[in-house]
């Protein structure tokens, strides 16, 4: 038997437990997968405390991130001995996850880790460190050069805010984060950021055009945050839009995308295609320093999950939590 988070819905609660299963309860998928690591996302726990509508199916064991290795495939596209990487997909969604030391999946889920990294470090990179390359991507696939002026990060404190801000001063660009953590201001000049704006400064209803201030951004909490820097990019510059955090809504007006030919460029990853994913994994791979990333990641085992993915939920996590299945 093996270990394993199991999420139930009895009588309208959620129950999650440390439950022992047979490799037999585990979902019929081709390629088997011993666990070596997974993530704790916000995603998580919002499933693991039953906080949001994140799981679609009971029982379910959550983890939407998994590293480990093949020890059963009857893919041809899988061996015995790979060392594979799932982002998303529904997986601890629809799907069995990683917070069990086996998952069954489907060969289209997964991709090769990248050989520069531990599955530890792509675990502490996770959903968040993978998004934010995506949307670094778009900014460069949109011809965007450090020279071209300031790009912006909101959300930073967050774990895609994070890495977007680490990876963007990596490659040269000059970068502005948005906090609502003053105190974080150490961190991010860690990071690579040259300064910092206080959150409140584009959190409120603004104009729809506004003084052009920076060539791009790198967006994580939407509304009116998103509505102001659409209104502050310069002309012809680029927002890469990927969260919600301060809201779902966008009370915007077309004036920056007419008038300025602003580009806003929608970010998911969870159904991105698999060349799309490798692309970004090893971008990754290429820019990360391991020393930054050590100040970010931090490990757990799988019996500290459940009160982990309270702490998360209660905002009392910094950086990004790696939990160890073996
Ligand atoms: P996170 O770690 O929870 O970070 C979100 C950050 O947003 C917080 O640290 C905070 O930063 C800021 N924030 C929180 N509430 C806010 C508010 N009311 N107004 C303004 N800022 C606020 O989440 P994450 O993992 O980085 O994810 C960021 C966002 O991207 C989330 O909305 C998530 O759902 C989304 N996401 C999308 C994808 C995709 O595929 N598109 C993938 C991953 C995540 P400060 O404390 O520094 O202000």
């Amino acid at each position: 038997s093996m270990r394993a988070l199991v999420i139930d819905h009895i009588d309208d609660q959620y129950h999650t437990q440390l439950q022992q299963i047979e490799p037999e309860q585990l979902p019929d998928e081709p390629v088997k997968v011993k666990v070596l690591y997974s993530s704790l996302n916000y995603k998580d726990g919002l499933a693991i405390t039953g906080k949001g509508p994140v799981v679609r199916s009971f029982p379910m064991v959550p983890g939407i991130d998994l590293a480990g290795e093949v020890i059963e495939s009857s893919d041809p596209e899988f061996s015995v001995g790979d060392r594979v990487l799932l982002n998303g997909w529904g997986v601890g969604e629809r799907y069995w996850g990683g917070l069990a030391e086996q998952a069954n999946l489907r060969a289209k889920w997964l991709i090769p880790l990248p050989d520069t990294l531990t599955p530890e470090q792509a675990m502490w990179i996770g959903t968040a460190g993978y998004t934010a390359m995506l949307c670094v991507m778009a900014l460069q696939r949109h011809g965007l050069q450090p020279e071209d002026g300031p790009i912006l990060v909101t959300g930073a404190g967050g774990g895609v805010g994070s890495f977007a801000i680490h990876f963007l001063s990596q490659l040269g660009y000059h970068v502005i984060a948005v906090s609502g953590r003053a105190e974080l201001e150490p961190y991010f000049t860690k990071l690579g950021a040259q300064q910092m704006m206080a959150r409140d400064e584009l959190s409120l209803p603004g104009k729809p055009l506004q003084k052009e201030r920076w060539a791009g951004a790198i967006d994580c909490v939407g509304s009116h945050t998103l509505v102001n820097v659409c209104a502050s990019i310069n002309y012809g510059g680029i927002v890469a839009c990927c969260g919600l955090a301060q809201g779902m809504d966008f009370p915007a007006s077309v004036a920056p995308f007419i008038l300025r030919g602003v580009t806003l460029a929608g970010i998911d990853s969870v159904m991105r295609p698999k060349a799309d994913r490798i692309a970004a994994w090893q971008k990754i791979a290429d820019v990360m320093d391991p020393t930054i990333l050590a100040e970010i990641g931090q490990t757990i085992s799988l019996d500290d999950a459940i009160s982990q993915a309270e702490q998360l939920l209660a905002g009392a996590v910094r950086g990004r939590l790696a939990v160890q299945l073996a």
